[in-house]
């Protein structure tokens, strides 16, 4: 069971989350995997960035803020005072672990991806002796872990990989005795260590991905993600009040809606428990009578083939072209190695079969380097108007109709754009890859909301539809 910011948020929601661990071991072994109290991990980098400026004060600040939310949650969930005592000290040791940091970092004036990663993970390292002691506090015995001795990473700090093997033999080796023993381990999320015992952070948003990578390696029967929603929904409520609750969903459509924005899991989360199929659960920890949403790898076809919608809005569309281009071969693929010299992640690609134009969404972070990269690359062509625009739309967002039963449905891209012209909603690219798995679209920034609500309707996916 994986437990986000806002279900360890405060003392009543890990009390609520605690509960939930508790009630569910007497029938189960569990593992429990933590992130840090919500908004702590913004806190943790504002305050390194502050450092690296040469600001000495701020790490000390939010150590003192950072002691004092720990404490108040401890106090709240955990009566018995030598038990206290004890997590208290904890915190003090990784506070101090913290000040040495943010001192380094001030003195130098400079902030690595590896001290970086060190800042960020103090959160989940605070968060997981507290809960631990909640849980002690309600009868089961806690134990906090530091993922540093469980998920093997590579070196590359700030997104770093998981390594199978070596994860798979330590969470064994140091969990399967804990859980024979009737312990419940609680592990912080978000962060893991090379094999020579640096810490590395799995990317913001990683507590989901340990969660996986964790249960795949432990042979999890099932993996619950408690967050603060109601699971995977149809779309974003805020912008279609008729979305609703997926019951069951693939592996394929929930990453699908990952990478295109829904945010409620790290896009890599599903990757570890594919080879074994484990089921990964979507729960609301502030309503766990609810079933939440179950992805599974065969899901739970539907007629129509379409179970949800995404929007990403933080996006601009690149484009390249000119008459001048056609015929030109390699102008795709310096375009490309261009957008990958830079690290920068393609959302969407399309072209037109003349290639008169190319054109590529990135998001808006990314695009200002991106098209600065292309007007260099492209100095030559744009003089001698090969090349006779580099041109960026930042108000445009992608708009993503996902799923897997689509695969094979014909009429589903009819349908699709027909309910968008009636709506009157102007379509800017289109693309599906041969997965079928989504059609994507992208359309000015200020008609999404007519697009989604068009689809869905279209869809009828705020209808129960069985799935
Ligand atoms: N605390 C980390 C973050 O905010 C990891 C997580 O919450 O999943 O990115
Ligand atoms: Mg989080």
């Amino acid at each position: 069971m994986k437990f986000g910011g806002t279900s360890v948020g405060d003392a009543a929601c890990m009390r609520r989350s605690a509960t939930i661990v508790s009630n569910a071991s007497r029938e189960f072994s569990i593992v429990v995997v933590v992130s840090a109290m919500s908004g702590v991990t913004n806190r943790l980098i504002d305050a390194a960035h502050h450092a690296k400026r040469g600001d000495r004060e701020a790490g000390k600040a939010l150590a003192n803020t950072l002691r004092k939310q720990h404490f108040e949650a401890l106090a709240a969930l955990v009566l018995d005072e030598s038990a206290r005592f004890s997590v208290q000290q904890r915190i003090e040791e990784i506070l101090s672990e913290g000040a040495r940091l943010y001192e380094g970092t001030a003195l130098l004036r400079e902030l690595t991806p590896r001290t970086l990663d060190a800042i960020s993970s103090l959160g989940e390292r605070l968060c997981a002796p507290v809960f631990s002691a909640a849980l002690s506090q309600m009868g089961v015995a806690g134990l906090p872990i530091e993922a540093l001795e469980l998920i093997v990473t590579d070196s590359f700090h700030g997104g770093a990989e998981p390594q199978v093997e070596p994860t798979r033999q330590r969470a064994h080796s140091r969990i399967d005795p804990l859980l024979k023993a009737g312990h419940i381990p609680v592990i912080t999320g978000f962060i893991g260590a090379t094999a020579d015992g640096i810490l590395t952070t799995l990317g913001r948003g990683g507590s989901d991905y340990s969660a996986t990578i964790l249960g795949a390696a432990l042979d999890a029967d099932e993996i619950i993600i408690w967050t603060d929603v109601d699971g995977v929904l149809t779309a974003d409520p805020r912008l279609v009040s008729e979305a609703r609750t997926i019951a069951e969903i693939s592996y394929r459509e929930a990453a699908e809606l990952a990478y295109f924005g829904a945010r409620v899991l790290h896009p890599k989360t599903l990757r570890p428990v594919l080879p074994a199929g484990i089921p990964v659960w979507i729960r609301n920890s502030f309503a766990p009578e609810k079933l939440g949403t179950k992805i599974t790898a065969q899901g739970h076809s539907i007629g129509g083939g379409v179970k949800a919608l995404t929007a990403i809005r933080d996006v601009a569309l690149i484009s390249v072209g000119g008459p001048g281009i056609v015929g030109v071969p390699d102008v795709v693929g310096r375009t490309f190695s261009t957008t990958a010299q830079l690290r920068a992640e393609v959302l969407l690609i399309s072209q037109s079969s003349s290639q008169n134009d190319i054109c590529f969404i990135v998001a808006k972070a990314h695009s200002q380097v991106t098209i600065e990269a292309l007007r260099h690359e492209f100095a030559q062509d744009l003089a001698h108007q090969v090349v006779d625009h580099i041109t960026m739309d930042p108000n445009i967002a992608i708009v993503a109709v996902v799923g897997e039963n689509m695969r094979g449905t014909p009429g589903v891209a009819g349908r699709t754009f027909h309910c968008l012209g009636q709506q009157g909603v102007n379509i800017i690219a289109i693309a599906q890859g041969s997965s079928e798995t989504n059609i994507s679209f992208v359309v000015s920034d200020d008609s999404v909301k007519a697009a989604l609500l068009a689809t869905h309707r279209e869809f009828g996916l705020g209808r129960s539809n069985g799935s």
